[in-house]
């Protein structure tokens, strides 16, 4: 049992299962410089103008102009499967062939998004090895549920030398129905014997509470470090923070 201090609330948990994008690591840091770089490569090489710009940039639920992800867009909750769909949809819109439109993301936009990360783009919100060796030395296990792909959100962990106290991954492209469904907390606690009411999910989305809401997690702790305002996270958390920092792990 590993007793945490967030904000005045006191809670135990055997297991934290952790977001990536907006909890641990900066959002708009990471996919907002990804995007708009990938974007324009795509553009380019259809040789794409303004319209389609927009076109791409809003579907994918990013704000160009300021670097802004919608909270609710698929930029910030869907896995690069169903990203990589979303901008061949735009190029058949614009008058590309289906096949030719895939052929386009494959090769400009896909390989450029799903690229192993570097350490450039991955800023940390807050001191994640730290608070991961506390909660390791605390007794709580720590996995990550995310919808980027498996061998990034690894890669990830890797860059912040985090990799041996995380005891599991769920990603984006792993065969697990994704967030906001339960399975992929069910399958962590399975994996980790651990019961559902005994882990805290941490995330910045409402896709990432409602999977804890849907697996019967003890805590849903929503943070607003990421692409999630305060409004449409608080109906569905149990407590709300800042950040990952205000998580505090009694000795
Ligand atoms: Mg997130």
């Amino acid at each position: 049992m590993t007793k945490l201090r967030i904000d005045h609330a006191v809670i135990d948990a055997d297991l934290v299962i952790f977001d990536k994008d907006g909890t641990l690591i900066d959002f708009e840091f990471y996919w907002g410089e990804r995007t708009r770089r990938c974007g324009e490569r795509l553009i380019e090489r259809v040789g794409g103008d303004g319209t389609l710009r927009a076109a791409l940039f809003s579907s994918l639920g990013f704000d160009a102009a300021n670097g802004q992800t919608a909270g609710d867009g698929p930029l910030a909750t869907a896995t690069m499967t169903k990203i990589y769909t979303v901008a061949t949809v735009v190029l058949y819109q614009h008058g590309f062939g289906w096949d030719e439109a895939e052929a386009h993301v494959q090769a400009a936009f896909a390989s450029c998004m799903g690229a192993i990360p570097t350490g450039d783009l991955v800023r940390t919100l807050s001191d994640v090895p730290d608070l991961f060796r506390c909660l390791d030395q605390a007794g709580a296990k720590i996995a990550i549920v995310t919808s980027d792909d498996h061998a990034t959100a690894a890669e990830t962990l890797a860059l912040l030398g985090v990799s041996d106290l995380v005891s599991a991954i769920v990603g984006g492209d792993d065969d697990i129905p994704m967030k906001p469904a339960p399975d992929a907390i069910l399958h962590v606690c399975e994996q980790l014997g651990v019961a559902p009411q005994r882990t805290m999910m941490v995330g910045d989305t409402v896709a990432d509470l409602v999977m804890a809401g849907r697996a019967g997690a003890g805590v849903r702790l929503a943070v607003l470090s990421g692409v999630g305002g305060r409004t449409e996270l608080a109906t569905h958390a149990d407590l709300i923070i800042a950040s990952i920092d205000d998580i505090v792990v009694e000795p």
